[in-house]
């Protein structure tokens, strides 16, 4: 089967996950798909596949003793931002004219609105009908996988032995939370988890999350006067001492931002709810500590205990754990020319499993999947781009000696 006939097929299941569960998985319908992931290994001769009781997802393709033990590692949730029930997927071909996702909501995949699409003029692509996200990110690494490792298994080709994980809840942050490294036993790995064709990458942000608790005082409009205390007010207070232009509309590359997530609130009681993102690990404290000094001057104007900060890292840059073995970023970038991709290091502008994992010392870059537009309505895969992907985690496993 080929990738993109697994990634059709994987589509099919709905696996969003939810941030507001704290059972593991975050929802119990990933496990309906890591079941079914299972029994795919087991047929293929992936004779230790099997799912813990968290719905993490291992297998082993044995290979050469001699060369390093190589983990590929992708994740089955799609993210919360966009439905990820009964997702309409089709391939259409693209010639860079518009392209109808949906007939009846008149709804068009452009290129001017998604320049990127101009690398795929010529190219067949699996779309969805415009109303769900497509959940390539991360079924297509998935699918890329496990076309790898049918790709091992029937071939006489020496390779290194390759182990598999797939887990859930990493759009939540979650995915690397209960992974287990200890039997995983893999010397390095990498998740499939990018877009766009040739890229690598093995910096991420450094990621926190803070929640804003602020306390009012209601009363009767009519009888307020230097009474009332409007936390709605103070919240807004708040959020205009941040700085404009470090937001993700206004941030880019290795810009860090500061970003309101959600706000609820009335009279008596707000909540403020962010996430602050950078690569730099003094930059990512600074902004962590202009929201405490924030609520620290609206507490010396409003009253001790008006407004709570409570701020917690997330996540860290892989940076640190990945420079020291750079032989496994050049591994890759190495397979990906056999592949016919040219070989590009990006910053993410986001966290990946991999910096979970990496320091928790497996160093694990992420690798590019093909898919594009993540997370939203126009999401879209290149069929070939999925095939040169998968021909690239061959590479990885067969091709290069390192
Ligand atoms: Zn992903």
């Amino acid at each position: 089967m080929t990738a993109s006939e697994r990634l059709l097929r994987y589509v099919t299941f709905d696996t969003q996950s939810k941030e507001e569960s704290e059972t593991c998985p975050s929802t119990d319908k990933q496990k309906i798909f890591g079941a079914a992931l299972v029994e795919e290994m087991l047929a293929m001769g992936i004779q230790d596949a099997y799912m813990d009781k968290d719905g993490y997802i291992y297998g082993t393709v044995p290979g050469d003793p001699s060369l390093p033990t190589i983990g590929l590692i992708a994740h089955m949730d799609t993210a919360p931002d966009a439905s990820g029930a009964n997702i309409q997927a089709k391939i259409l071909p693209f010639d860079g004219s518009d392209l109808c996702l949906n007939q009846e909501k008149q709804i068009f995949l452009r290129e001017q609105d998604y320049p990127i699409l101009a690398n795929s003029r010529g190219k067949h692509l699996i779309v969805t009908d415009g109303t769900t996200l497509l959940g390539a990110d991360d079924k297509a690494g998935i699918a890329e996988i496990l076309t790898a490792a049918e790709y091992l298994l029937n071939s006489k080709e020496k390779h290194a032995t390759l182990r598999i994980g797939f887990t859930p809840d990493e759009e939540i942050g979650r995915g690397a939370d209960r992974f287990n490294l200890k039997d995983f036993g893999a010397d390095y790995a990498y998740t499939a988890d990018g877009g766009t064709l040739g890229e690598i990458e093995y910096e991420n942000f450094n990621g926190a999350s803070a929640t804003v608790e602020i306390a009012g005082l209601n009363i009767h409009p009519g009888s307020a006067k230097n009474k009332m205390v409007n936390s709605q007010l103070i919240a807004m207070e708040f959020q205009s001492m941040l700085p404009v232009h470090q937001r993700p509309e206004a941030t880019e590359g290795y810009e860090g931002f500061v970003m309101l997530l959600a706000m609820e609130g009335q009279v008596e009681h707000t909540t403020l709810r962010y996430i602050i993102r950078d690569h730099d690990l003094e930059k990512f404290q600074q902004k962590k500590d202009l929201m405490a000094e924030i609520a620290a001057f609206l507490n010396r104007k409003y009253g001790e205990g008006t407004v709570k900060a409570t701020i917690q890292d997330s996540y860290y840059n892989m940076r640190e754990k990945v420079e020291p073995v750079m032989y496994v970023v050049e591994r890759a970038m190495a397979a990906m020319e056999r592949a016919g991709m040219t070989p590009r290091a990006v910053p993410i502008r986001g966290g990946t499993d991999g910096a979970h994992l990496s320091y928790q010392g497996l160093p694990c870059p992420n690798l590019c999947t093909g898919g594009e537009n993540f997370h939203g309505r126009f999401e879209f895969i290149p069929v070939e781009d999925m095939e040169q992907c998968t021909r690239m985690l061959i590479e990885i496993l067969t091709g290069v000696k390192v």
